[in-house]
């Protein structure tokens, strides 16, 4: 299902986030795949689609720079480890199991559960097969996503499966680009994702960078995510982390590096001068011990920075306000009360988060001529006595104040009702899958 058409999003209280702490009451009007009026009072045009957001907040849809939608199979099967531990005796071993018809599972309940939740973008990582599945999945449900196969081709306890020759792993990679960067009227975009560095061979890495460069393709991986890992990196190459990665091409507007937790004095600096992306994934970071980003140490060198909920199984929900309402309040353990106030934090996860993937100019604020991707936000208690919008969201937020979601024009959720799948049965395909591999894992 891809209708798009005219949508007015009629009588609610608009945050557009093109300037801190405006918000004003307006209709918001959607004319194919773009906004094409903001006033306060628009005449729905002849057949247009009308969504109430009376006594309603409407921002920008959320958009998240870091997730493992194929993750999803493996939550509530990996609690309690530290991230070395975590990959090699739950993520890996269940990543090299999965059938292409259980990527496809794990992909729509990922999906699902992030537009349900008010994400309408997101940057994703696959595992290393059958990566077309997700990109099916994407398409299906309407998500806007940024996505690739996950490249391994050596590492301490990597199960044979996921291992591959960096020829074949990037002519894979190729192949599903050329499927699918750019398709669903550009929705769909492809981002090349080599894991980490202590599962990448430099040429592996190299050969990562060639290929996004020369078809102008994000680059998305993971660094300096736990003290074991940077310590790992430091003694095989020599250098810090994301020191490494740059000097290997992995650096720039086109990257973005999940995590970022323990960097070296230099690398704040280097990211910044760089324009690296960086997602601050919080709750996946106190879930498995590794640290707290310093995101208003990077904010203020001018790194960019996003949020994400990294994988179902580290955190264990893909929420943007779990991640939202921890960017909140964490950092006042490091430098005190609203080291990042609420506003900060919706940009993180609108505009800031639209420019870590590549599509700041277009995405991540309601305003004429951009994208039409909106999330309707309905008041709950905890809001009450109504004030400032976002303070609301970020630290009282949650996935029950989602009322109706639009992602490039098209209407996917209303009245919190999916409206692209049966989440029925994404539920019920879901429990048995995790069931069969648990069966096949012998997860007890
Ligand atoms: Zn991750």
């Amino acid at each position: 299902m891809n209708e798009t058409g005219t949508v007015l999003i009629s009588s609610g209280t608009v945050v557009p986030m093109t300037q801190e702490g405006l918000f004003f009451s307006a209709d918001l009007l959607i004319k194919s795949t773009r906004i094409a009026k903001i006033a306060p009072s628009i005449d729905p045009p002849e057949g247009c689609r009308v969504l109430d957001a009376r006594g309603c907040l409407v921002l920008p849809g959320f958009v998240q720079t870091h997730v493992h939608v194929v993750q999803s199979l493996a939550r509530n099967r990996a609690d309690g480890l530290t991230l070395l531990d975590w990959l090699s005796l739950r993520i890996w071993p269940y990543e090299a199991a999965l059938s292409a018809g259980e990527v496809a599972v794990a992909a729509r309940l990922g999906i699902a559960e992030l537009l349900l939740s008010g994400t309408t973008a997101a940057l994703d990582m696959g595992t290393v097969h059958h990566h077309h599945q997700v990109f099916a999945a994407a398409a299906e449900l309407g998500i806007r996503f940024v996505s690739g196969k996950c490249h391994m081709d050596r590492g301490d306890r990597v199960p044979e499966p996921l291992l591959e020759d960096p020829e074949s792993s990037l002519a894979e990679a190729e192949h599903l680009a050329a499927r699918w960067h750019g398709a669903a009227s550009d929705r769909l975009r492809y981002a090349v994702a080599p894991r980490f560095v202590l599962s990448c061979s430099p040429q592996l890495l190299v050969g990562c960078v060639e290929l996004a460069r020369s078809r102008n393709l994000l680059l998305h991986t993971h660094a300096s995510e736990n003290l074991q890992e940077t310590d790992l990196v430091r003694s095989i190459t020599g250098k810090g982390n994301v020191a490494y990665l740059a000097d290997l091409g992995l650096a720039g507007p086109d990257t973005v590096l999940a995590h970022c937790v323990h960097l070296e004095d230099g690398e704040y600096d280097l990211l910044a001068r760089r324009h690296t992306g960086v997602a601050h994934c919080p709750g996946a970071n106190l879930k498995l011990a590794s640290g707290i980003a310093d995101v208003p140490r990077l904010l203020r060198a001018g790194a960019r920075v996003g949020l994400g909920a990294d994988g179902p199984p580290c955190n264990n929900r893909l929420s943007i306000f779990h991640e939202m309402a921890l960017a909140g309040t964490l950092h006042n353990l490091r430098h005190g009360p609203g080291a990042l106030s609420p506003w900060h934090v919706l940009e993180l996860a609108t505009w800031r988060g639209a420019e870590v993937l590549g599509w700041g100019q277009e995405l991540g604020r309601l305003a004429e001529g951009f994208l039409a991707d909106v999330v309707v936000l309905a008041p709950s208690l905890s809001w009450e006595p109504w004030g400032d919008p976002a303070s609301m969201v970020v630290f009282a937020g949650g996935v029950g104040n989602v009322r109706h979601v639009v992602v490039n024009g098209q209407v996917v959720v209303e009245e919190g009702q999916l409206l692209t799948a049966d989440a029925e049965t994404i539920t019920k395909e879901a429990r048995h899958a995790a069931q069969l591999l648990a069966g096949r894992l012998a997860w007890s």
